[in-house]
């Protein structure tokens, strides 16, 4: 069956087109076409609806006469109702609008993408991918927020968590390298790109994460400011701050952009090498409170037998790894330096603990587009 993933950002559209044979479930395919369409907003692609045109223009090109077997969408947030992948029909697309207000960035150009696939392809089945449903086995204790219930009753206010698709796959991956049944998987797993988040994972299953109500809180993130005292919010806004201001700051110029003065991780790491002292308080304030994270999810968790690191981040930059390492120290955790600094930038997934470490540390590239064909493909199997 031929799959095609699509993962809209809130200015971009990713794509990738997958093989599936029913011989090799689990390895998310073969991929045999990718691409996407950037800074969309701007003058030449005006929204997703134009976007989704310009990939099926793309398609039509590279596949040929091959014909999708079906098209699955990454979708942000399923809010209370979404807690497994599901095929699309008009109710469904109506019940994700009604969850745009939830993530204003990242449910909307989904939503449109559904709209415009579903004229460009009618006769193929939509699924909707949600990163919030691995986390829909979150105890009430964990996502309860302690606020008066009415708010969860009346807007759905009550944490629900994010990245579930790339933390539910690496975590797979993990428990597959240490041999341990996935059902048996205790540990906590960090997802670390430009948003950024933890969850503890007991016996495969989410029991805390980073992220709550919105990918907004928990971990300090690229241009995000994870956890801030939400009096600060409230002061602002008798300060005459207005909604539209307060999100901006929140979403888009905190974070290590505030800090560091931008928030890609390489170029921070090198100038804090260098000496920059704004940039080495960035990344001692990221690993802080990652370390922090961690230290309490292995709480959480029950006793974590691994921590994982994904996304680009997680992935990529030995010098915030070894910075997050050391601070676990009092966990028994132990780097090992080298297999820390070995280039990453394959599929591999790898160790870099030492050998005494009290729990293995590994790094596992993560791999959403893969996770995503592979749901897409149970459900439309399942119909
Ligand atoms: P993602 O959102 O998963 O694509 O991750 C984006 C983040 O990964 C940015 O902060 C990048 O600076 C960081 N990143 C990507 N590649 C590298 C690398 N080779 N070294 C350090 N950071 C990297």
């Amino acid at each position: 069956m031929l799959v095609l993933v699509l993962n809209s950002g809130s200015s971009s559209l990713k794509y990738s087109v997958r093989r599936l044979d029913s011989g090799n479930p689990g390895t998310g395919g073969q991929e045999i076409a990718r691409g996407a369409i950037e800074r969309i907003g701007e003058d030449e692609v005006a929204d997703h609806t134009v976007a989704l045109e310009l990939v099926a223009e793309e398609l039509a090109g590279s596949l040929g006469n091959r014909q999708l077997g079906a098209v699955g969408h990454r979708v942000v947030h399923g809010g209370g109702r979404f807690t497994g992948p599901v095929l699309i029909d008009i109710e469904i697309t109506r019940a994700l609008e009604l969850l745009n207000p939830l993530a204003p960035l990242h449910n909307p150009p989904a939503v449109l993408c559904i709209r415009a696939a579903t004229r460009a392809w009618p006769n193929v089945p939509q699924v909707a991918v949600f990163d919030t449903s691995f986390h829909r086995t979150l105890p009430e204790h964990t996502w309860r927020y302690a606020l008066p219930d009415g708010l969860y009753r009346r807007h759905g206010i009550r944490r629900y968590g994010f990245h579930g698709i790339s933390v539910e796959y690496v975590g797979r991956r993990a428990a597959g390298l240490l041999g341990v049944p996935w059902a048996n998987f205790d540990g906590v797993i960090a997802h670390l790109g430009n948003g950024a988040s933890a969850t503890a994972v007991r016996g495969g299953r989410s029991v805390d994460t980073s992220m709550g109500f919105t990918p907004l809180e928990g971990l300090m993130m690229g241009t995000r400011s994870g956890d801030v005292d939400p009096g600060v919010l409230v002061f602002l806004l008798r300060q005459g701050y207005s909604a539209d201001e307060l999100d901006n700051l929140l979403n888009r110029d905190s974070g290590l952009k505030a800090v560091a003065g931008h928030n890609d991780m390489r170029a921070i790491t090198d100038a804090a090498a260098a000496g920059d002292e704004e940039a080495e308080l960035a990344l001692e304030m990221a690993a802080h409170r990652l370390a922090r994270y961690i230290g309490g999810y292995h709480v959480a968790c029950g006793g974590a037998k691994a921590v994982v690191l994904t996304g680009g981040i997680g992935e990529n930059s030995a010098p915030f790894r070894a910075k997050v390492l050391g601070k676990l120290e009092p966990l028994g955790i132990r780097a090992d330096p080298d297999a820390n600094e070995a280039a990453g930038g394959t599929e591999e997934a790898r160790s870099v603990s030492a050998p005494d470490s009290a729990i293995p540390v590994l790094v596992v590239p993560t791999d959403e587009q893969a996770a995503i064909a592979e749901a897409t493909a149970a459900v439309v199997r399942a119909r």
